[in-house]
Parts: C-alpha cells; structure tokens; sequence
C-alpha cells in the first residue's frame, strides 16, 4: 500500500513539475510576434508525416539515420509499456495486461528487441560523440553544458534500457520459481541472456526485479522533468514544428509588411496610410522574431546537419547556423527568466544581437538555404540571420563596406555594379 501512495505522489508530482515547465516555453514561444503557419493543414499533416514521423530527411545519412530510427522507435514503443507499469504501480497488480495471453507475450518480445535495439543504438552514439570525435560533434558551440546534456541523456537511455532488460530477466525467474504474485507471462528473448547472472534466492530476486522497476519508472518520470530544459525536447516538439515549416520555395525572401505597406502609399498616394508605427525594423532581440522562430530554437536538436554543409562554416568563417539556434533557445530563455522574476520584461541591457550572436557572424552568411534544406525537423535559421541583417541595415545603417557599396549602387545605377545605366551595354561592343 506504501509503495502504491508513493507511486501515486511521484505519478502526480512528475505530471504538475511537467506541465508548470512547459507553461513556460509556451509561454515564451508565444513571445514571438505572429505569423501565419495555419493555412494548407492537408500539405502541412503531410510535412509533419514525413519529415517528423517518417524521419525522411535523416536519411541524407544513412547509418546514423538507421540508429536514431532504433533509439526514436524503440523509446516511444517501449513507452507504451508505461501503461501497464502505471496501473500496475497505483493498483498493486503485477503485469495486468497479462490476461492478453499470446498478444501479451508477442508484445513483451517485441519490446526485448527494441530494448536492445536502443541500448545498442545509444552506446553507438555515445563512443561516436566521445571517442570517435566527429567534427560536427564536437565543435565550441556544444562545449560544456550541450556536451553534458547529450551524454547525460545518452547514459539514461542506457541505463533505463538494462534496467527494463534485468527487470524482465528477474520476473521470468521468479515465474520459473513459482514465486507468489509471479504468474508465467510474456516473451522473453533478450533478457532470457541474463538469468544466468541473477541470484538463486526468492528475496534477492524479488529485490532486484522491484529495484529494477522503481529505476525504470523514475528515471522515466526524471527524463519528462529533464526534457524542458534539453536539447530532447524535439522529442515532442519536431511534431508541430514541421506542422507549422514554412511552405514558401526556400529561395522566397518574405518582404517586410511594414515596409511594403510604406511603399505601397508611396506608390499610391490614394491609398490609406498604415496604421500605428513600425516599432523595429528587423531583428535586435528575441522578441522581434516570430513565434515560429521561437519554436524551431526550442525544437533545435544540436545535431550540427545545418552547420557542416553550411559553406561560410566550411571555409573556416565564425557562422554556425546550430549556434544561432542555441544562441536564440538561451536569449529567450533568459527572457523568459527575466519576466518569472519582474512580472513583465525589464530591459536588462542586453539583446539576441552583440550579446549573443556577433556582426561578423551574421554577415558571413552567403544565404544559400543549405542550413535549411540540410535540418530534419526543418528549422530555418537563416529566417534569423536574415532580421538580424535587416535591424544593422534599417534601424543602424551599419552594413560591412561592401555591402554599403553595393547599395549605393543600387541607389545610383540601378544595379550592384558601379557602372552607370549608360554603360551597360557596352560589353556588347567588346
Ligand atoms: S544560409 Fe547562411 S547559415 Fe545557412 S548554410 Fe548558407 S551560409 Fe550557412
Ligand atoms: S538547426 Fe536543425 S540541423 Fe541545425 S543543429 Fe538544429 S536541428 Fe540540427
């Protein structure tokens, strides 16, 4: 009965901690200004389907691509078992779904092998980050904490999966023993490996498989409380971020509103004039992006696709567009922070640009999209850079020398080139 109580308050404790943090980052994507992703829902279902659920863009690469569908297909499967282990734990029952009979059996083995199949994929991934050093794993965006919050994870997934494992391999023994509570059910084809390694005795066993038991669904209730504060959150989030990808061809730049509506009375004089002002144009801070922005810095999977085919990385410039991602995640967090503590947003001198993310970086940018194209949950940050751009030019008429000239080209001749209209058919005397 204590065990069952306890369970309950850690059931219901998780839950609340759970909702409370993800309130928040709710709360601070909606710090976005708005933007419409709610049109063509039949496109954006089937962007979802193929690219979240269906993972098609991971398979650019094809083996790491086969060992997260592993870990992805394996940890959400496995977590169907949540059902049982819940009802079993509030109601004190053991394997209560057991009277299924044969159908029990067939998913418990099917849960062994995915088991297996994501212990194995994560300690894969793991000597890869750490022992086989791949350049896009272990650049100086991810040092410290990003590193930390990989392995962490990593070593969880691990240790949840052996403890599940040991756990079924001390219930079959206990059903071999004829142990009370222990009826026979299930399949067990990996953990069967591991009874050779248990203890003979009744107690020891039983010891074992309920240790195994409360790991497990602690350390499950601990990862749901770890997941707003990780990169795993695009667990959850890679689903209504590729919902809402923007449609438009990639090469598309969206105008500014405030600036078409301006050039539009300027045209037409008849027309009337906008209402309200501007109140920035382009991007200083977080807040000047939109809510989408928002959400594709929270869905950020740091895996680095975006930075190792962008070409101003390659070439050895300061850009990594899986920086301005994590750069953005922790300037809106820090808002976030910032409005917990005040009751609204106190400025506090800092902003997304300069504090975070530098000049040099932004215009290292050659805006070619293979960030974009390269993400498989479809994040844009080159939406990000792009604003960035917009505020030094518009707000502070701060561009590099070259781009100033290239304007005032554009300005005089109607072209980037420093020739004027006149002369620009003279290559066809040449
Ligand atoms: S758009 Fe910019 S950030 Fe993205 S890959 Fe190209 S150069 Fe890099
Ligand atoms: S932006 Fe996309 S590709 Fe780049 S690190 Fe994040 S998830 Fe990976």
């Amino acid at each position: 009965m204590i065990g069952q109580i306890l369970f309950g308050v850690l059931l219901i404790a998780s839950l609340i901690l759970f909702f409370i943090n993800a309130k928040k980052i709710y709360r601070n994507i909606k710090l976005g200004k708005s933007v419409n992703r709610f049109d063509r829902p039949s496109e954006r279902l089937k962007t979802m389907l193929l690219v979240a659920f269906g993972q098609k863009k991971m398979f650019k690469r094809p083996i790491p691509a086969l060992l997260h569908l592993f870990v992805y297909v394996g940890f959400c499967i496995i977590n169907i078992e949540m059902l049982e282990i819940v009802i079993d734990g509030l109601f004190g029952t053991h394997r209560v779904f057991s009277f299924m009979g044969g159908f029990y059996n067939f998913l418990i083995y099917a849960f062994e092998l995915l088991a297996f199949s994501v212990l194995l994929g994560c300690v894969i991934f793991f000597i890869r980050r750490n022992f086989l050093k791949l350049k896009r794993l272990n650049q100086s965006e991810l040092n410290n904490w990003p590193k930390t919050d990989a392995n962490l994870i990593l070593t969880a997934e691990i240790l949840l999966m052996a403890a599940f494992l040991f756990m079924n391999a001390a219930d079959q023994k206990l059903q071999a023993l004829g142990a009370e509570h222990y009826h026979i059910a299930g399949a067990f084809p990996v953990s069967s490996y591991l009874v050779n390694l248990l203890p003979d005795e009744v107690s020891s066993l039983i010891l074992i498989e309920r240790f195994c038991w409360w790991f497990h669904i602690i350390g499950v209730f601990a990862f749901l409380n770890y997941l707003p504060i990780s990169k795993h959150l695009h667990i959850l989030l890679a689903f209504p971020n590729t919902y809402f990808t923007r449609l438009e061809p990639k090469g598309k730049f969206d105008n500014m509103p405030s600036v078409t509506e301006e050039v539009k009375v300027m045209l037409d004089p008849s027309l009337p004039p906008p209402i309200g002002e501007a109140s920035r144009f382009g991007v200083k801070d977080a807040l000047d992006l939109t809510w989408k922005n928002l959400l594709d810095a929270y869905t950020c999977t740091e895996c680095g696709r975006c930075t190792s085919s962008c070409p101003a990385n390659i070439t050895g410039k300061l850009l990594s567009p899986r920086k301005i991602m994590m750069d953005t995640r922790d300037r809106i967090e820090e808002i976030g922070k910032n409005i917990d503590k005040n009751g609204s947003f106190q400025d506090d001198g800092k902003a997304l640009l300069d504090n975070y993310i530098t000049r040099e970086e932004i215009w290292a940018c050659t805006s070619c999209n293979a960030c974009v194209e390269q993400c498989p949950v479809n994040i844009n940050p080159l939406e990000i850079i792009m604003g960035l751009r917009q505020y030094a030019v518009m707000e502070e008429s701060q561009a590099p020398s070259s781009v100033n000239n290239m304007f005032s080209n554009l300005e005089n001749n109607g072209a980037p080139w420093k020739y004027s209209q006149a002369d620009r058919a003279n290559w066809t005397n040449q």
